[in-house]
Formats: C-alpha cells, structure tokens, sequence
C-alpha cells in the first residue's frame, strides 16, 4: 500500500501525528508540499515567513530522504487548485492513502474538505489528524459540553485533561527508521503531473532572508533546550521586559510546526516535573503561555466567524473607528512620537518578530490612542510576522482592541508612557531601534519631547495626546454598546 504525506504547517518529521499513521500505515510514502502564492497573497503572509519555511524544506527533504521518504515541493496559484494537484500527485504515484494533519482556519478547512471530497470520488483515502494542539479543538469543554469564551476555566479544564493524558507528552519518539519508498523519477524535476519541483528555486512570492533563525534540527532542540534548562525558571519575571532576552522565541517554530507544543511540554516537565502544583513558578507561566495559544486555536474551531474577519463580541461592530492614513503609517513605520511603540514597530519591520509586551503595547496604541480598527493592525503584523498565526495573532489583537471573548475591558486602556517607564526602565530597548534618542537623558527617554534639549532631536512629537485619545476611546465603545 502506498501513501502520500501532505506536509502543510507541521515541517518536520519528529512527533508528526500524519507522517506516523503513515508509515503505520503504508508500505511506501511520497510527502509533499503545495506553495500556494495567490492565497499568501490574499491572506497578507509575510515574505519572512515564506522565507522561512522555504529554507525549511530543504531541511525536511534530507530528513525524509533519510527516512526513504521523496519529498515534492510544487507551487500552484491558490487553495482552489490545490485538490486537482493533490489528485494528479496521487494519480502519478498509484497512491492510495492520503495522510495530513489538520489546519484549523476557516480556508484551510475549506480546501481540505474540497480535496478530501475529490479524493473519495477517486476512491483514494484521505485521513486529517489532530496535532498542532496538546489537546484536539472540542475536547477542552464546559460542563454543559458548550466550548469555553473565557481563559482561566479554559485553562482550569485544560491542565486537569492533560493530568489524565499525560503518558502522551513523554519523551517523544525519535523519527522512525526507514521504510521502502516510491520510486520518483530521478534527475527530472517536472513529475507527470506537469508542476515543476519548487524545492530548490525561490517561489513566485516576495522571500526577505530569515536567517537569523536557524532551521535545522539541532539549532532548534538546542533552543528548546536552553530555554527549558536556564530561562524557564525565571521567566515570570523577565518574560514582559523587551530589553533582556527573557522569552524562548521559539514563536516561528511553533506556528509552522517545526516543534511541536508536545516536544515543549515534554522538555519543559523533564525540567520542572511539579510545575503543575507550583502556579507561581516560572516554568508554570510559560505552559500558561502554551495553553494561551491552544486556548486561540480551540477558540477559532468553536467560532469560525473569528477566521472572518469578525470580532467576537457582536457589539464591537458599532464602534466607529478613524480612518487616518497618516496616523495608520506613522504607526507602521515606527514614527509615533511615543518611543516605546516606535522601537517596537521598528524592531517589527527590521526583524520580523516583536516581543509579546510590545505587541500588546503597540496594538492597544492602534486602537486606542489611535482608534484605528483592529484589522489594519492584524494585517500589518500578519504580513511582517515571521510567526504569524492567524489564531494568536487575531486572539491578540481583539484582545488589545476589546472586540474579543476575554479581552481587555474597553475602559481599561494602555498607557504608553507608563508601560514604557515599567517594561523598559533605563530605555535600553528604546535606544536600540529609535536611533534619534540615543543621547536622550533617561529621565526623558520615555517623553523626548519634554526633554531642554529637544529642539536639537530629529524625532516627531507625539502624534496624539494620550488622556485625550484614551477618553475618546471609551466614549466611542460606551457609544457602540448603548452605555450611556
Ligand atoms: P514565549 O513567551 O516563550 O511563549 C512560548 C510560546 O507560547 C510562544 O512561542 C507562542 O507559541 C505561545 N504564546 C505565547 N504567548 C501567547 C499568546 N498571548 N497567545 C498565543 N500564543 C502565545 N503569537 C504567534 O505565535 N503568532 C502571532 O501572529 C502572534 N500575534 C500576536 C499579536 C498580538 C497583538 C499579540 C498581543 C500577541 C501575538 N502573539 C502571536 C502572541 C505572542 O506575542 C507571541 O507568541 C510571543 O511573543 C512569541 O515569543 P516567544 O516565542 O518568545 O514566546
């Protein structure tokens, strides 16, 4: 029996649910990856991020080679195209089984069920596994079996299924040894299929270099590792100051599957096995942190509509938000006036990742200081985050903009000087990315423009007032619900 592995964002081989059933499975495997440029495009993916996966899948395809395992790596436009090349694959290799694991946006699931559908029609298999969560979406309920709208419970029910399950985060498998593989054509890259093999030319998308983050295998486990043995303990309390290097940045991997949330927890609890019974501890925070994002990913299989461009709190829809082209671009391009969100949407740009305080920082500023709608900012961060992830990245931001289920209340707004001043004391992190304010005194690196010697910086004063922005804000949301 033959089967094809349909690698989508879970790129690697290790503690793969799909590639496992596979080769239980079947005698003989072919994997593939289909690049789908019209729909990055529409969904705004960042050239840092394909990139990323592109130098990936070199790696991939020598793991699986290891494994006997060819990899195809094709390009077509769009999701729409995306079943008849899956089928012309499976034509041209006699397969009768194909293994994936689930993607759980609204798109992905669309195309999925469209190509499982043209699959059945041909009498070919098609098997979609639950892996990129500990836990599958559905399974972490309410008593009452509806799915959870607010975190802590969420959590509460999470940590006690996992107490039960937890023989499934032991040490994971290392990758299973060979099996007996297709013969691909050797030498030829253009399969009968007609698509031309992608793996080793750029795809037709803008790349921008990702090498500041390593993608073998040993870089990786090797940050894990680090983070795991030396800075989970502490990460309670370093994690929200941008200027130390208190987080695991392990953000891209996760969101592209290159490790898997059961690798974490299972290097995480060799570590710190009580951390469970121990909520004030910093290994505890951060498996906090891993729920959070399995709490987003439940959320967006229980609420499609979150994958749609709506906000989860129905009302929200009423606020009347500005639109300002001016304000939106001093924002993108790091020009606020405010020097916290500047370094930050400057570090963005530069480096493709933001630290999660500055993202909370400078989304709040969007819309609130700003009252610039929450879209504008998820499609900006979307389409420069290495590690975007429809599911944080919208659970973010309608957490910051209060349109979301548990999210920051609309009254409570962030100010920007304060969380300045609190998260980046002697502004190191400030002068880092806002050049301009290098010899700024510390007493004034949070408000440059209240410093003597401002006439001299060639920095923008504060494009809002933040007492003033902050009452407009509120007003506009008890406007929208009805409060008055
Ligand atoms: P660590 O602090 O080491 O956390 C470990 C892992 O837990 C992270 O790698 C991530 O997978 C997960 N995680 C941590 N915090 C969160 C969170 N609040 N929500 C969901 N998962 C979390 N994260 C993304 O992976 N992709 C995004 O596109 C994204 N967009 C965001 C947008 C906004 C407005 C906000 C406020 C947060 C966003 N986050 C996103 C969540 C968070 O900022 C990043 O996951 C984190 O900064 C990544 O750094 P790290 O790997 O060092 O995290």
């Amino acid at each position: 029996k033959s089967g094809l592995v349909w690698f989508r964002a879970d790129l690697r081989t290790v503690d793969n649910t799909a590639l496992l059933a596979a080769r239980e499975t079947c005698d003989s495997l072919v994997a593939l990856y289909l690049a789908t440029p019209m729909q990055w495009h529409e969904h705004h993916v960042a050239p840092i991020q394909i990139d990323f996966i592109h130098r990936r899948l070199q790696v991939l395809r020598e793991q699986l080679r290891a494994l006997n395992i060819p990899l195809q790596v094709m390009e077509v436009a769009d999701f729409s195209e995306v079943p008849a090349a899956v089928l012309s694959l499976v034509d041209e290799h006699q397969v009768g089984h194909v293994f994936c694991n689930k993607q759980y946006e609204w798109n992905e699931l669309q195309r999925d069920h469209q190509t499982g559908h043209l699959l059945s029609q041909h009498q070919i298999k098609f098997s979609a596994f639950d892996d990129s969560c500990v836990i599958p979406p559905g399974e972490v309920l309410t008593q009452k079996g509806d799915p959870f709208k607010v975190y802590t419970p969420f959590r509460r029910e999470w940590i006690k299924q996992f107490r039960m399950q937890g023989a499934a985060v032991q040490p994971v498998p290392a990758a299973v040894e060979a099996s007996h593989a297709l013969n691909l054509s050797n030498g030829s890259s253009v399969g009968a299929s007609g698509i031309a093999d992608k793996v080793d030319e750029p795809f037709t998308y803008p790349q921008t270099d990702s090498m500041a983050w390593p993608v073998d295998e040993e870089a990786i486990r090797q940050r894990l590792l680090t983070f795991c043995e030396e800075k989970a303990e502490d990460y309670h309390k370093y994690r929200d100051f941008p200027a130390f290097d208190g987080t695991s940045c392990l953000s891209p991997y996760l969101a592209l599957g290159l490790v898997s949330p059961r690798q974490c927890l299972a290097v995480l609890l060799h570590e710190a096995p009580n951390c469970l019974d121990e909520p004030e501890s910093g290994a505890f925070c951060w498996l906090n942190e891993l729920v959070w994002r399995e709490f987003y990913r439940h959320l967006m299989v229980a609420f499609p509509q979150l994958s749609r461009n709506q906000p989860f709190i129905a009302w929200t829809r009423n606020v009347q938000w500005q639109e300002s082209d001016k304000a939106l671009k001093a924002w993108q391009q790091g020009l606020t006036g405010f020097p916290i969100v500047d370094a930050a949407m400057r570090q963005l740009k530069t480096t493709g990742w933001m630290h999660n305080r500055l993202r909370m920082i400078t989304a709040s500023f969007l819309t609130k200081d700003l009252l610039i709608h929450w879209q504008a900012g998820e499609q900006w961060f979307f389409s420069h985050l290495i590690d975007g992830d429809l599911a944080a990245n919208n659970g973010g931001w309608q957490w910051a903009a209060s349109t979301g289920t548990d999210a920051q209340p609309y009254f409570r707004v962030f100010n920007p000087t304060t969380q300045s001043e609190r998260f980046d004391p002697k502004g190191e992190f400030i002068r880092k990315w806002v050049h301009e304010l290098k010899d700024v005194p510390d007493k004034y690196i949070h408000e440059p423009h209240k410093w003597p010697g401002a006439v001299t910086l060639k920095y923008p004063k504060p494009i809002v007032d933040h007492k003033a922005a902050r009452l407009r804000a509120i007003d506009r949301f008890k406007l929208a619900k009805g409060d008055n």
